[in-house]
């Protein structure tokens, strides 16, 4: 049995549905771009997320979001854990607290940021 590879049809080329409307698949593809985009206008092609594989995008991702497995989330959302309280007893597991205030995670805020840096520009601040 010999497997042909089939050519793909000419896209600039339009087609007639049987109902008679004709399809333009380039026009059609750019009124489907300008749509998205204003759709979802937010979407930052220059947001340093882009430039991280995956494990990191996740990561911050939900950093960003406040769906993160931290004590604060898992407690208040979900009721697991017997508390919200993080490990150093000092406020609750939050973004907040783990990536500005906790002195549990001093050492690594410091080999990431060498200068105090503040908690909206750690997660959307530009990859140096
Ligand atoms: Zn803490």
């Amino acid at each position: 049995m010999r497997i042909t590879k089939r050519r793909s049809s000419v896209v600039s080329e339009p087609k007639t549905l049987k109902n008679g409307i004709t399809i333009h698949h380039d026009k059609t593809k750019s009124l489907m771009k300008e749509s998205w985009k204003t759709r979802h206008s937010y979407h930052n092609r220059q947001d340093g997320l882009h430039q991280m594989d995956r494990t990191c995008q996740t990561t911050l991702f939900r950093l960003r979001t406040g769906h993160n497995r931290l004590k604060a989330h898992l407690y208040k959302t979900y009721k697991i854990g017997y508390t919200d309280l993080c490990s150093c007893g000092e406020a609750a597991e939050t973004v907040k607290h783990v990536l500005q205030d906790c002195q549990n995670y001093r050492m690594f805020r410091q080999a990431a940021w060498s200068i105090r840096t503040d908690l909206q520009t750690k997660l959307w601040g530009k990859i140096e």
